[in-house]
């Protein structure tokens, strides 16, 4: 015979905290709390296999069933006392859902089951309080009349409120003993009138009926979007419990309440929670009395007027107390609990692992380990990596009010507010004046950078996560919120639109780049805390993770938050990011412009001294690491000018005619930028541009040597190779230079050479391409844009659709597709340690800062991911988790 209910009570239990798949979350742990000999009111849970059952059979249970929950009455009469329908000692249970996962408030619940016209007079007569148990049983009728039996909830506000009228009194607390009858003489009567039959007197049919309203609400609407909303897969099913009634609402010696074991904001120890007296949980959770706290420190802390239970109750006060430690110890994690106090008695009505914020988590794992109640292990795996970005930014004030009036992609994280400017010269102009600007633009480019940088917030109305305005935000650790689809921008008048809002230059806004939220006004933020746990937890990281994690930087500021963040190196140094400051945009629009060698030789010669520079300053802030330094690869539209203005100043640093400029900035138009020329093709046509960057490089690399004794590693990288002659051609250059500057300084160069897999066909070729190539660094953003065929740049406009309707399980801009770019690079991995089995392996794309993608590359047993200075301490715990999970595939866990 299938075992399709559990019982618990009484010390004794069926279940246990680990079978939550069979009992639900809250069965399972109500079993394993009466196990723990805590006081627990007896009850038994309905399987979720019931749950399947009912769907699966046209919403009718198995045939021996019945005589199981018939058995489960039975076991909590005798541990009561009392029984179903038994009009000197009333038996009343709960009937609650509960699934594996919590789903607060989604599906129904039925409370007082089992009053009905003579058992309603027997608790007024047992519990001495026939206002009470009136009011109980209209509760109930009201309850089972609208979850169970389907009559709107109005209808019986309608007779309380007549009711009400006629006696002239606002509180249902006015009503008497008396009133109440008549009330439930009206319900009663209304619900024959609704269903043409009466309300059931039946305890047991109307436990059956509750059973099946709570199977049936596992469909309900709400309960299908919250799944949606969180991830739970529709066939988990819930369970049902069905537990005797305690009551906090006999009396002023009863009381109700809800805590957690620490506190959830800061994750300090101390018993942190609320209860009011003679009152039943709704009352807590409504908001129509002031709850009151449970310690005399929380009401001093909250500078509350109103007794803490500790006072008010001492003694059970103090059993709670211990309750909440034994709790701790049994399940080695905060709590999330709720209680009822019947008659000065506690009960135990529920314990779940704890809701927390991202500081409260790292506060509770290390003192959890530090109390020797888990390992070390166990602490880092607690943390949700991504969470960790709520300490690294600035956030918004929870407490703050927010008016949300357009939404993007969280593009970068942290908030901030300030004057909306519509242009990077006014951002950098307002900004000089000490204003705080939030940077709007349809997109960004490349001439944007030094508004970004003046910006204290970046918002697109266009482009996805791996747009110019989102990877250059987080590098800089700017929040930025892109594609926001809604707004419209008139950048002439110097307004954008939304929704009604009109808003205009210099009026504030904020932006959450965390969630993409764009708010009118200045909403209040609040500043991260890398508090000592911080380090300390990742210290644990750094000792569980196998990963290297570099950086993506090209600016020394970057390079330095990295290294304050333990970055390992810098994995991808995008040199041409290096030209959007300044005068050094004009020089290098020359050179992209030049018609000729010489003409590119004499603008290289002004950016090589520049780019030496830039060289010295990143090989001393990462000495004794690796650099990564990939050569040119822009899209070429993204240096074109196009204003008039930005061509006379190319004209005037060139000396040509500006109409020489103009045409050929139309000759070197290109239909589709990201598959022109750029990358390797740029060496390959102008090899002058390569030799320029290599001996800027070895140039640097022999100063700081010279100077410092010491020196950064220089891995010089060719991107965009998709032709094994590519490489080959490149690393000729470079070999050349390096042996040219080494003979000059008579400095030994640290140097490799090696190339980025963008492309599926430097995937496919890998074996013969890393005959050239020291290393591996795959560029993901861009194999993800040329396996898919998928623009990055417009992927965003679209792909939500994609989500939405389960054809891609995520962005694979923002997780990697495991499946198709992810099979590239484990093949590409394969080939290429098979022609050179020491080849170093590393991921540079903005996948190298996601946690699921980590862990890929952890699997594939990469050396390094590389991402964003202000994503490093992310990449480090999930790396330490991926060496923590042998299994392995880190996207099981996730929800
Ligand atoms: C990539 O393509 O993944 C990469 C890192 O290069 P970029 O984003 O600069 O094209
Ligand atoms: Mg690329």
């Amino acid at each position: 015979m299938a075992k399709w209910v559990y019982r618990f009570g009484d010390g004794m239990a069926e279940g246990r905290a680990d079978m939550r798949n069979l009992l639900g979350g809250k069965g399972a742990n109500l079993a394993e709390m009466s196990s723990l000999g805590l006081p627990v009111p007896p009850g038994f849970s309905i399987t979720t296999e019931v749950c399947t059952y009912y769907y699966a059979h046209d919403k009718g249970f198995p045939d021996d069933l019945k005589k199981q929950v018939d058995d489960g009455v039975a076991h909590i009469e005798k541990i009561v006392g009392m029984k179903f329908g038994d009009p000197n000692a009333p038996l009343l249970v709960s009937v609650r859902s509960g699934a594996r996962v919590s789903m607060p408030g989604m599906m129904d619940t039925v409370l007082n089951l089992g009053l009905n016209d003579e058992t309603a007079a027997g608790l007024a007569k047992q519990s001495g309080d026939e206002r009470f148990a009136y009011d109980s049983y209209r509760r109930f009728i009201q309850m089972y009349g609208n979850v169970v039996l389907g009559v709107e909830h109005h209808h019986f506000e309608e007779i309380l409120d007549l009711h009400k009228s006629d006696l002239g009194v606002s509180l249902d607390t006015d009503l008497t003993a008396e009133n109440w009858k008549k009330v439930i003489a009206e319900y009663k009567a209304k619900v024959e009138e609704e269903l043409g039959k009466p309300f059931p007197q039946d305890p047991r049919t109307q436990l059956w009926g509750a059973i099946g309203a709570v199977f049936a609400s596992w469909n309900i609407p709400r309960a299908i979007t919250y799944r949606k909303l969180n991830n739970i897969p529709e066939d988990w099913g819930t369970a049902v419990n069905v537990q005797a009634m305690v009551f906090g609402n006999m009396g002023n010696d009863c009381a109700t309440g809800v805590a957690f074991t620490r506190n959830p904001s800061t994750g300090e120890k101390e018993f942190y929670g609320e209860y009011l007296v003679n009152a039943q949980g709704e009352d807590v959770v409504a908001g129509i009395r002031t709850p009151q706290h449970l310690t005399l420190a929380g009401k001093k802390a909250n500078n509350s007027t109103l007794p803490a239970m500790e006072e008010v109750m001492p003694e059970v006060f103090s059993q709670l107390n211990d309750v909440r430690q034994q709790l701790e110890t049994h399940y080695r994690d905060m709590q999330d609990i709720e209680f009822t106090v019947q008659k000065g008695k506690l009960y135990m009505l529920q314990t779940r692992n704890g809701k927390r914020t991202a500081q409260a988590a790292l506060k509770i794992a290390v003192d959890l380990c530090n109390e020797g109640l888990i390992d070390k292990k166990t602490a880092v795996a607690r943390i949700d990596p991504a969470s960790l970005d709520q300490l690294l930014h600035p956030t918004l004030d929870p407490k703050a009010k927010r008016e949300v009036i357009a939404r993007g992609l969280p593009a970068s994280p942290g908030a901030a507010s300030g004057k909306v400017v519509f242009t990077a010269d006014d951002a950098e102009d307002r900004a000089a004046k000490g204003d705080k600007v939030i940077l709007v633009r349809v997109e960004t480019s490349p001439e944007d950078i030094h508004g970004m940088h003046a910006a204290v917030g970046i918002l697109t109305t266009r482009g996805g996560m791996t747009s110019h305005a989102a990877v250059v935000a987080r590098g800089m650790g700017r929040p930025c919120v892109s594609g926001a689809g809604e707004l419209r921008i008139d950048g002439k008048a110097k307004v954008m639109i939304v929704k009604g809002h009109k808003i205009q230059e210099g009026d504030l806004i904020t932006i959450d780049g965390g969630t993409g939220e764009v708010m009118a006004g200045a909403v209040p933020t609040i500043e991260p805390q890398l508090s000592g746990d911080f380090a300390t937890l990742m210290g644990w990281a750094d000792e569980a993770r196998k990963l290297k994690i570099r950086t993506n930087a090209e600016t020394p500021l970057d390079a330095r938050t990295a290294r304050k963040f333990g970055a390992e190196g810098i994995g991808l140094c995008r040199t041409e990011h290096m030209f959007f400051d300044g005068d050094r945009i004009v020089a290098m629009r020359e050179m992209i412009m030049a018609e000729d060698v010489e003409g590119r030789k004499k603008a290289l010669a002004k950016i090589l001294p520049m780019q030496r520079q830039d060289f010295v300053e990143l090989f001393e802030i990462m000495k004794g690491l690796p650099v990564t330094i990939r050569l040119l690869d822009p899209p070429l539209h993204e240096f074109l000018p196009h204003s008039a203005e930005e061509m006379a100043e190319v004209a005037a640093a060139a000396g040509v005619p500006v109409d020489a400029v103009a045409a050929r900035a139309a000759a070197l138009h290109e239909s589709n930028p990201m598959l022109g020329h750029r990358g390797c093709r740029l060496g390959i046509t102008y090899p002058e541009i390569y030799e320029m960057q290599a001996r800027a490089i070895f140039e640097a690399l022999a100063h700081v040597k010279q100077t410092s004794g010491d020196t950064a590693e220089a891995e010089i990288m060719i991107p965009l190779v998709g032709i094994p002659k590519e490489l080959t051609l490149m690393k000729a250059i470079i070999d050349r230079v390096a042996a040219e500057v080494e003979a000059e300084s008579k400095v030994k160069l640290p140097y490799s050479v090696g190339t980025m897999i963008e492309l599926p066909r430097a995937a496919l070729l890998a074996g013969e391409i890393a005959k050239d190539a020291a290393f591996f660094s795959f560029g993901t953003n861009d194999l993800t844009q040329t396996t898919f065929g998928l623009s990055r740049d417009d992927a965003a406009r679209f792909i939500q659709a994609y989500e939405r309707q389960g054809i891609l399980a995520r962005d694979p801009f923002i997780t990697l597709d495991a499946d198709g770019v992810g099979e590239l690079v484990k093949l590409a991995a394969e080939r290429g340690r098979k022609t050179r089995p020491d080849i170093k392996l590393g991921i540079c794309g903005e996948h190298g800062g996601d946690p699921a993608s980590i862990h890929f590359c952890a699997q594939q047993g990469l050396n390094y991911v590389s991402c964003s200075p202000y994503r490093v301490p992310i990449a480090k715990l999930a790396a330490a988790q991926a060496a923590l999970t042998s299994s392995g595939d880190g996207r099981k866990g996730e929800g």
